[in-house]
């Protein structure tokens, strides 16, 4: 009796690593004028996801906030997102690693912003809109950026010069 039900635990728990994924969120821009740009916790990640069951690519993007938290019926813990697939019904869930948090200063190289801890789902690709906070070497903070063309520009009135944000891009890696 002891025997099988550890065989049914330790299964279980094999099928939930091998479908966990730590997911890196890069970002990569050539900044202007700008010294550093800061992910303030309240800002919306827009993600492609796919069901890591069945395959099935979400058709439209998915948003989320790290400060924001929900829960699942029948799954304790707490998560940042909670998505259960069209096609076969699996739940699947995304909490952020804590300690992943990093800034962007990294000229014209990928970098990462935060690590995802993905069951039951992969990220495909990602995006921000707006809610990013561009610093300048002057000091000045522009929280009003918005990255959805993949360029943002204004005018550093400390400095007398426009500064920005170009050709933004971004990826993700898979750990
Ligand atoms: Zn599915």
């Amino acid at each position: 009796m002891l025997h099988i039900k550890t065989n049914k635990k330790s299964q279980n728990y094999s099928l939930l690593i091998t479908k966990m994924g730590i997911f890196k969120l890069l970002f990569k821009a050539r900044l202007d004028g700008i010294d550093s740009i800061l992910f303030p916790t309240e800002i919306s990640w827009f993600c492609k996801i796919a069901c890591a069951s069945c395959r099935e690519v979400h058709d439209k993007d998915v948003s989320f906030s790290i400060n924001e938290q929900v829960q699942t019926k029948g799954s304790r813990g707490n998560f940042n997102f909670v998505y259960t697939c069209k096609l076969c019904s699996k739940t699947s869930t995304i909490v952020y690693v804590h300690t992943s948090f990093s800034s962007y200063g990294d000229n014209e190289r990928y970098s990462p912003i935060i690590e995802l801890e993905c069951r039951g789902l992969k990220i495909l690709s990602w995006s921000i809109a707006s809610g990013a906070m561009a610093v300048s070497s002057s000091g000045n903070k522009f929280s009003d950026t918005n990255f959805a063309e993949n360029d943002w520009c204004d005018y550093d009135e400390e400095m007398g010069q426009l500064v920005g944000v170009y050709e933004i891009d971004t990826k993700v890696e898979e750990c």
